[in-house]
């Protein structure tokens, strides 16, 4: 079969498993906007709640507010549900459709060889859900239903992009077809790994259970410039170039965020800073951090207020995504044997 031309198509997603960090939007989020707003490509975004449920219930209201907050936070940072795409997950069966097929065609090996397992089920994989395990394989599906030829993320889902393009090439190879796009990751974002407050080595997360090592998009003012007073640093000053960021990882991610924040780089940070001792600088990066982030934590408030609203969006959002996936998975399922009516 000749290859099909496929349509420049954007999918991302964030999981409602917490509230949003400034990992997730420097990360992933800043990055949805401009694409979208670049205009050269479809862009659909979703917020992944089946997703959600794996690592660990999730008590039910708490779910489903994370999921609205999500949405607004979306919104609040530019994404336009006119220009883009923009719903949850569940209320398109298609997503769960095309990962049976996925996890027919993914193997036990790749799927135990995936970082994130490792760091999620840690020592205890005997008792991690069989959902954790088949992650990457749903996480395919959500990306292929759609035949997104692009995929903006942080640093920490490459290995599951790659798993990504695994299942696509094989599915291709054992049904003989050309049918799944061969998807490109988009990896650089703002800040494409920031780390944990608490601990430089440790990618942030909304999932963690201590607060103080992330900023949340909804913290106050006053909460954002405690939790940097109070990140973990080294006695010394902050050095007059990149290089003496080596074997630093709390300082260096600091300068990080200052320079994804301020929209410069590294060493401009570095040029404004040389010399200061954290103290100082702790109290600049505040004032970035909240300068960046009231804005989008106050419109994000604004939306909260609104839920049925945000229930309409989010619902003609799926409408829109099941005109896309349900065709990719009829073609699927033909290919694969399914009797068809
Ligand atoms: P969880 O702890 O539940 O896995 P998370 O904070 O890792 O939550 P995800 O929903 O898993 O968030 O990821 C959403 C997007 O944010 C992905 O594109 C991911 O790569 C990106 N991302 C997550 N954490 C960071 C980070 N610390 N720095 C940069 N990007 C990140
Ligand atoms: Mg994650």
């Amino acid at each position: 079969m000749s290859e099909p031309q496929f349509t420049p198509r954007v999918f991302s997603g964030i999981q409602p498993s917490g509230g949003l960090t400034l990992g997730n939007y420097l990360g992933a989020m800043k990055r949805f906007v401009t694409m979208q707003n670049e205009g050269t490509h479809e862009t659909i975004y979703c917020m992944v709640d089946l997703h959600a449920i794996t690592a660990k219930r999730l008590d039910p209201t708490e779910l489903r507010n994370n999921t609205r907050e999500l949405c607004a936070g979306f919104i609040a940072a530019g994404i336009d549900p006119e220009k883009s795409v923009l719903f949850n997950q569940s209320q398109v069966a298609e997503h769960t459709q095309l990962a049976w097929i996925f996890n027919c065609v993914a193997r036990m090996g790749w799927m135990g060889r995936m970082t994130q397992w490792k760091d999620k089920a840690g020592k205890n994989a005997e008792n991690a859900s069989l959902g954790l395990f088949a992650y990457p394989a749903l996480m395919a599906a959500d990306i292929l239903v759609y035949h997104a030829t692009h995929v903006p993320v942080g640093e920490d889902q490459k290995q599951h992009l790659e798993l990504t393009r695994d299942i696509a090439a094989k599915f291709n190879h054992d049904y003989d077809v050309d049918f799944f796009p061969i998807t490109e990751p988009v990896i650089g974002g703002a800040a494409t790994r920031v780390m944990n407050l608490q601990d430089g080595t440790r990618k942030m997360s909304k999932s963690d259970p201590s607060d103080k090592t992330r900023i949340n998009l909804t913290d106050s003012a006053d909460a954002i410039a405690k939790k940097i007073r109070k990140a973990k640093t080294d006695p010394d000053p902050l050095p007059d170039t990149v290089e003496g960021l080596e074997g630093r990882p709390d300082a260096r991610n600091l300068v990080n965020i200052y320079a994804a924040l301020a929209d410069i780089t590294q060493q401009e940070v570095l040029d404004q800073h040389a010399g200061a001792l954290f103290g100082h600088f702790k109290v600049a990066l505040a004032d970035v951090a909240v300068d960046q982030l009231a804005p989008i934590s106050t419109e994000m408030a604004r939306l909260m207020d609104d839920p049925a609203e945000i229930d309409r969006i989010l619902g003609r959002g799926a409408e829109r995504a099941r005109e896309i996936a349900a065709p990719i998975l009829d073609r699927t399922y033909d290919i694969v044997g399914m009797l068809r009516s």
